[in-house]
């Protein structure tokens, strides 16, 4: 999503231009194929020709996704250029590390003071939403909702496979056929895994899907939010508002620390998205602030160091599958907070700190580069390298 954002940025610049070339750095460029990340900053230039450099090697100074835009004349001058950093859930940054485009809208730099206006002021937390963002925030989300449903339908009715080498089946229609005929607990959990599924499934495929936080966790949120409305017959308008309390808990994590896989690992992204679904569950399910923040920081400190390793750098295996089993915790978590009067010792705040921390000192290998863990093991199996001769593909 920050690639093409970025590419549709840099596309007014190009009215000279004859072509284009996008440099990808790091991150972005070991797993950009897998993440159809060339097809992203391509697109926006269409029907111009648009030269592709992969730099996994290379590093910007800012952030893992780093990317350069250059547009070149019929003679090869370069005529314009940018550089920006794809920071999350398309968030951007310029080449001074200044957000482009977007300023911050909430004041708040900490859930602690969040916490302290709601109960100064007797405010819920999806009314702190509206406060800042103004009435204009419920039509939007309303829109997020609907996008959300959609992606939904697109993956519980699409059968067959990804697309990529990895051959990769999609499950989600297949469980949700198979959910109806479950029972009691099970039924509900199968459920709630074909629709994170449908959603991952969508994502996978280049299907439009919302970032919650980002379009590699964008399952968890809308399985969550979709599985209770149905159980419980939820209005759109309570969705919408759990919607405002997730997106401010996101906000939190994005501002204290990161929810780009590429600079914290998967505890980044699947770990936010949990946090921001329990948080959701929980104001649903009637819990207090309390409850809810308890529910968020469960979320995320059960992904500490979750680390991201996406096979063949897909956004595919682990992804998908982790999607629907963050979906199922996310409901753990509210059901786990709404049981307990809402105090707890390891604060929302503290887990974000720690898992900031825990991804700096994560080695890059397990940082989006595909270079390590299931991707690394994965590429040994093929290759019968190292010891793993015999194992089949
Ligand atoms: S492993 Fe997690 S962080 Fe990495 S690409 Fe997959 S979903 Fe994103």
């Amino acid at each position: 999503m920050g690639p093409r954002f970025a590419a549709e940025a840099f596309n007014a610049s190009t009215t000279a231009a004859a072509r284009l070339r996008v440099t990808l750095y790091g991150s972005l460029a070991a797993t950009g194929r897998g993440h159809l990340t060339d097809v992203a900053v391509s697109e926006p230039f269409s029907p111009m020709p648009v030269e592709i450099v992969w730099a996994p090697e290379q590093s910007l100074p800012r952030h893992p996704n780093g990317m350069k835009f250059e547009a070149l004349d019929a003679s090869g001058n370069i005529v314009a250029s940018r550089i920006m950093y794809s920071v999350g859930g398309g968030a951007l940054l310029d080449e001074d590390g200044k957000p482009d485009g977007g300023g911050e809208v909430y004041p708040y730099t900490s859930m602690r003071e969040i916490l302290e206006q709601t109960e100064r002021e007797g405010l819920l937390l999806w009314q702190l939403a509206d406060l800042h963002e103004g009435r204009e925030i419920w039509p939007y989300l309303v829109g997020v909702w609907v996008a959300m449903k959609k992606a939904i339908e697109t993956g519980l009715n699409t059968e067959g496979r990804l697309p990529g080498s990895l051959n990769v089946p999609r499950k989600a229609s297949a469980y949700y056929a198979r959910a109806q005929s479950m029972a009691g607990h099970s039924g509900e959990t199968a459920l709630l895994f074909a629709y994170a599924l449908a959603v991952s499934e969508t994502n996978a495929s280049g299907g439009e899907v919302v970032t919650a936080p980002t379009c590699g966790a964008c399952g968890v949120l809308p399985a969550v939010l979709f599985f209770l409305q149905r159980q419980l017959q939820f209005s759109d308008e309570k969705i919408c508002r759990a919607l405002a309390t997730a997106g401010m808990i996101g906000n939190i994590v994005k501002r204290n620390a990161s929810i780009s896989g590429a600079e914290v690992g998967c505890q980044g992204e699947v770990g936010t998205a949990c946090a921001m679904a329990g948080a959701a569950a929980a104001q649903l399910l009637g819990g207090s602030v309390r409850q809810i923040e308890y529910a968020a920081e469960m979320g995320l400190e059960h992904h500490l160091g979750l680390t991201c390793d996406p096979i063949g750098g897909y956004v595919q295996i682990p992804c998908i599958e982790r999607n629907a089993i963050a979906a199922v915790r996310a409901v753990d978590c509210a059901t786990y907070a709404l049981l307990s009067d809402g105090h707890h010792i390891v604060s929302f705040d503290e887990v974000v700190r720690s898992m900031w921390e825990t991804g700096c000192d994560m080695k890059s290998s397990y940082r989006e580069t595909a270079q390590g863990g299931l991707a690394k093991i994965y590429l040994l199996r093929k290759t019968g390298a190292n010891g793993f001769p015999g194992m089949g593909s």
